[in-house]
């Protein structure tokens, strides 16, 4: 069972599931909003997330897709715990904010095409996604 907090800790959650599509999102949306090269995601069905502790602050936006895609942060210090897709079916959930870091092994490279000229995607990594 995977548990995790946003990091004030007025968020908590754990997983029903485990995932089978773990991976690097180095879409620019990720970027911006993480101020990271990449969004860590566990990918599970929106009904495997369970929230137990806080209330989560949503943002909901259309990435250029049409399908919208909502964000959820912690209202209090800002921390985005998951990404949620209804049309797809799923959340992406912060592995960064899991109990046990070592929960998380990635295979999938995300939008590895848009990653910043400074990063380097591990090519170990499956490519999924536009190359730009
Ligand atoms: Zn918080
Ligand atoms: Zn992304």
């Amino acid at each position: 069972m995977i548990s995790g907090a946003c990091f004030c800790k007025a968020i908590k959650f754990e997983l029903l599931a485990e995932s089978p599509m773990q991976g690097l999102c180095y879409c620019t949306d990720c970027q911006r909003v993480g101020g990271s090269s990449h969004w860590t995601s566990y990918a599970v069905a929106p009904s495997d997330f369970r929230l137990l502790a806080g209330t989560l602050t949503p943002y909901t936006y259309d990435p250029g897709s049409g399908r919208e895609v909502t964000r959820h942060f912690c209202g209090t210090c800002g921390t985005q715990i998951m990404v949620q897709s209804d049309a797809l079916g799923v959340a992406s959930v912060n592995a960064m904010t899991f109990d046990d870091a070592t929960q998380f092994s990635p295979q999938i490279a995300y939008f590895g095409g848009s990653a910043p000229h400074w990063c380097e995607v591990d090519q170990r990594l499956t490519a999924f996604g536009d190359a730009e």
